[in-house]
């Protein structure tokens, strides 16, 4: 059989086919994938760029810390890049490719074992290829009365890789992140750190406490290439007594600002503790049409139109949902907290919307999402926004006027914090045509230069842009990285390229 194409760089055939003999002697040699059938779906991406660029050489699967290790050790050896991913299911900002051609993709799906789960404390320790199915599952048989976060594509993906882009879900437990207590990570040279309180000896408090002692260093391994990620702890929400979903509704597309206004408060003062989205109606159609029905003219969909196809079928340009939650009789008290601080500010609402996420079901419905056009495209723009109106219209503004001359659809669905808004756009497109799939790509990349020009910096990116986000936030950071890179990951193993951190 021929030997799998690309090869990393740097790495002849020869050596590659040592590596590959080494990664069988690690992992068994059913685990190691270099088929070009087999890394096929690896491979696929859906963002606007050429799949050859992002191409791994091999898949090494491992089942164990030790294994980890062994594959380490034989990268090391052939200077062999890992790509590391969990579940592999980061649609829309790379999936399970590699930020550069190559690469090995280590999966870690096998490692997929709930270590604990505290039912009074409300914590969990998981290998990461738990799924957030799993867990459910986990919870729900043992009846523990736990609540899950998940982000939208929640059954397929993991809690830990999650956490590791940072992303977020709906309930007060939104920020994934700030919900995470303790890590194990193997290093490059092989050695395994625990964070937090992880280091002490027969430690009985690693989920429970998040800082430990001296530097806290856990957010290093968030949106990093610095160590492989082999066990997380997190935090599980108490089941809320009762909750409450409401639908706040603007009327006028002119409404954005001072919805974003009259939500702050509420955020702020934590009346509203659910993450909840505010959505534009395009958004909110690609649940319920597909484009050609609501549009087949040319170019991008005018505001104007979806905002008339949305009114007919009963909804506004703008919507916010979210939950409360507590005891119905603080529930009551919230509810009249919410009335008195939106409806002044033009907003009609509608109370105990049944909507499956925010009662803490795992779905599938976001991805109505890629029915849109049918075309398997699919490329995050995610910035961030000061929780002002002002900013927020301005950004809405800036992002409309450079979708509209690249074709591409405004979709947004802002999930509002206390002081700062995630506004993340989906560019929804069609993947099999070359012309709109290079249009959508120049799109991103303006739309990256002129809100950093603005002043305006971004939560997440997928492979194809790290480098370009890494450079417009900043020299300084990006020197700090790389000298972690050149002191942890000195042969430069691992995922290079990641957040644009490469030796
Ligand atoms: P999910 O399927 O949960 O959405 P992925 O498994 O695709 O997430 O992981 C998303 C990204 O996070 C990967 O591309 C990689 O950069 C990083 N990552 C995921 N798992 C690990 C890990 N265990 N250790 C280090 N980095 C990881």
């Amino acid at each position: 059989m021929s030997a799998p194409r690309p090869l990393p760089a740097g790495v002849g055939d020869a050596d590659f086919g040592r590596a590959l003999a080494g990664f069988g002697d690690a992992v068994g040699a059913g685990h190691v994938l270099w088929d070009i059938a087999q890394l096929l779906p690896y491979g696929r991406i859906m963002l606007p760029l050429p799949d050859e660029d992002h191409q791994p050489s091999a898949v090494v699967m491992p089942a164990s810390v030790e294994e980890i290790q062994k594959v380490l050790a034989v990268a090391r050896r052939w200077h062999v890049p890992l790509w590391t991913v969990s579940t592999g299911r980061n649609f829309g900002y790379g999936s399970a490719a590699p930020a550069t051609a190559g690469q090995v993709v280590l999966d870690l799906r096998r490692m997929n074992r709930i270590l604990d789960v505290d039912a009074e404390l409300g914590t969990a320790l998981i290998e990461p290829g738990v799924t957030y199915q799993q867990l459910q599952a986990h919870l729900r048989e043992r009846n523990i009365p736990l609540w899950l976060d998940f982000p939208a594509p929640g059954p397929l993906v993991s809690p830990l890789g999650n956490t590791l882009e940072r992303g977020g879900g709906l309930t007060p437990y939104g920020d994934h992140f700030q919900h995470a207590c303790g890590m194990e990570v193997v290093l490059a040279d092989g050695s395994v750190l625990r964070t937090g309180l992880g280091g002490i000896a027969d430690t009985t408090s690693w989920q429970a406490h998040r800082y430990g002692y001296g530097p806290y260093v856990d957010g290093l391994f968030t949106q990093s290439n610095f160590g492989i990620v082999s066990k997380m702890g997190i935090w599980l929400m108490p089941a809320p007594p009762a909750y409450r979903t409401i639908m706040a509704q603007w009327w006028q597309d002119e409404d954005l600002g001072r919805a974003v206004d009259a939500i702050r408060p509420l955020r702020l003062a934590e009346t509203i503790s659910n993450f909840g989205t505010l959505a534009n109606a395009t958004l909110m159609l690609t649940s319920m049409a597909k484009r050609e029905e609501v549009y087949d003219g040319l170019g991008a969909i005018p505001i104007a139109r979806a905002n008339e196809f949305a009114k007919a079928r009963g909804l506004p340009p703008w919507v916010y949902l979210f939950s409360l939650y507590g005891t119905p009789e603080q529930i009551e008290v919230d509810t009249r907290l919410v009335k008195r601080a939106l409806e002044p500010h033009g907003a009609t609402l509608v109370l105990d919307v049944d909507d499956p996420l925010q009662r803490n079901e795992l779905s599938l419905q976001a991805f109505t999402l890629l029915n849109w056009n049918g075309g398997g495209g699919l490329c995050w723009f995610s910035p961030v926004a000061p929780n002002r109106g002002t900013d927020v219209v301005r950004q809405t503004e800036l992002a409309r006027r450079i979708m509209d001359a690249h074709g591409v659809d405004f979709m947004t669905g802002m999930t509002i914090n206390g002081r700062d808004i995630l506004n993340v756009m989906p560019l929804v497109f069609n993947r099999s045509d070359a012309v709109e799939t290079a249009l959508v790509r120049a799109c991103f990349e303006e739309l990256l230069t002129e809100f950093a020009a603005h002043g305006y910096g971004f939560y997440r990116t997928g492979i194809g842009f790290m480098d370009r986000v890494a450079e417009l936030h900043g020299r300084a950071g990006h020197e700090f990285a790389l000298r972690l890179k050149r002191a942890l990951d000195p042969l430069g193993i691992l995922a290079p390229g990641k957040s644009g951190i490469r030796i």
